[in-house]
């Protein structure tokens, strides 16, 4: 059976190049970074010049970008450091973020008496800017503002420079988790005064267990993982050289293709848009994903207008992956927090949330087959609910 794959913000396959790249590291510059002699300087060079790709195209400076196993890692450690070594007591936050911001700001709150205010989204899973500033200034307790940048399950944006800029005017941190949009989209960190940002290589082609975090200069930020002086002793441990070595070529491609890929992915959703409205009736998308301007070109978030927890299943005996929320919380019968934040109640009763990411691999024929598996699942669950009705 051909295998339709549609789950790309869960993660990415591999493309061929970073595969051969990390092979070749892997057999040949098996030197460990932090020794001296020229094995492990070849290998110390192959991290240094993708820090500095890294930093080039977050226009920063190579010193702030600390490589880390994942995304994960990196909200853990710029949060959890804000409270422990910068003297954070509120935390800022939405609904709206990943499980690993999520529960690492629920870990401060819990074991060290953080303060944590939740700024809620409207029904587009949008935010109150206006309310968030309202928020910032309530209180004089040294506070971060953690908040996400592409939302992973609707793909809404959030203007970066104007939450950065406004947290900057009041003297506040801001971090935000830039997992699902590093390597999409153009990021200038000259021109966003943000502290602390995310990334993980999987998200675009590249390995898992490879990542970053951005730490602006003279934050002050110290690690979580104690132990030698690698990554300016900010993240002690053997550097994963290969892993980095796939990131930095997983970066490379997406950034020499990115009007390709870009402009092919917006064709395929705007598609997928098309061929769900006209063959599956009362589709409807959440959020801003289904809008080119506001939302991650790469997420499409559709809600059916039928009750079906085991749509994931069933498409998958087809051969198609897509996701019924994140990956971490599909499998789950309940709906997701964002689900929770932006449906009313009669959408959570009796509608299905469907998550389809696209990459740019994903054809027309693909959706096509997609669409058409949806359109007979809509049919016959109609069909079990009229015969059920019948009964
Ligand atoms: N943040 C967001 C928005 C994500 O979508 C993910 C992964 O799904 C993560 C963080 C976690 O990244 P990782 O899988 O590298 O730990």
């Amino acid at each position: 059976m051909d295998r339709i794959y549609l789950d790309n913000a869960a993660t990415t396959p591999l493309s061929e190049e970073v595969i051969d790249a990390m092979v070749d590291v892997m057999k040949t510059n098996y030197g460990n970074p932090s020794s001296t002699h020229s094995l492990g300087q070849e290998a110390k060079i192959l991290i240094e010049n993708v820090r500095r790709q890294v930093a080039d195209y977050l226009h920063v400076t190579p010193a702030e970008i600390i490589f880390t196993s994942c995304g994960t890692e990196s909200n853990n450690m710029i949060i959890k450091s804000c409270v422990n070594h910068l003297g954070v007591e509120r935390i800022i936050t939405s609904p709206m973020e990943h499980k690993c911001v999520a529960e690492t700001v629920l870990d401060m709150k819990k074991r060290r008496g953080v303060e944590v205010v939740y700024l809620r989204p409207d029904q587009k899973g949008d935010f109150d800017l206006i309310q968030l500033e309202e928020i910032i200034k309530s209180s004089d307790k040294k506070t971060l503002v953690t908040l996400m940048h592409a939302n992973n399950e609707i793909g809404n944006l959030l203007d970066l420079k104007k939450v950065a800029e406004m947290c900057k005017a009041n003297k506040v941190l801001f971090h935000s988790d830039t997992v699902q949009s590093m390597a999409h989209m153009e990021i200038d960190f000259s021109q966003i005064p943000l502290d602390f940002a995310s990334c993980s290589a999987h998200k675009f082609h590249g390995p898992k267990g490879s990542g970053f975090a951005f730490i602006r200069k003279a934050s002050g930020l110290k690690g979580i993982i104690t132990g030698g002086p690698q990554e300016r002793s900010l993240r002690a441990g053997t550097e994963n050289v290969c892993g980095i070595v796939g990131l930095g070529k997983a970066l490379e491609i997406s950034l020499n293709n990115m009007d390709q890929y870009s402009s092919h992915i917006k064709e395929i959703k705007k598609y997928t848009k098309e061929r769900l409205l006209s063959e599956v009736d009362g589709v409807k998308f959440n959020g801003r994903s289904a809008e080119e301007e506001t939302s991650l070109y790469t997420v499409l978030s559709v809600l059916l207008p039928f009750k079906d927890p085991m749509i994931g299943l069933k498409l998958d005996m087809k051969g198609i992956a897509v996701s019924q929320g994140s990956a971490c919380s599909s499998g789950a019968t309940k709906p997701s927090m964002v689900m929770m934040m932006i449906l009313d109640e009669d959408e959570i009763e009796n509608c299905t949330p469907l998550r389809i990411s696209f990459s740019h691999l994903t054809t027309k024929e693909e959706i096509d087959t997609l669409v058409d598996a949806l359109q007979e699942i809509a049919v016959s669950f109609n069909i079990e609910k009229t015969n059920v009705e019948h009964r």
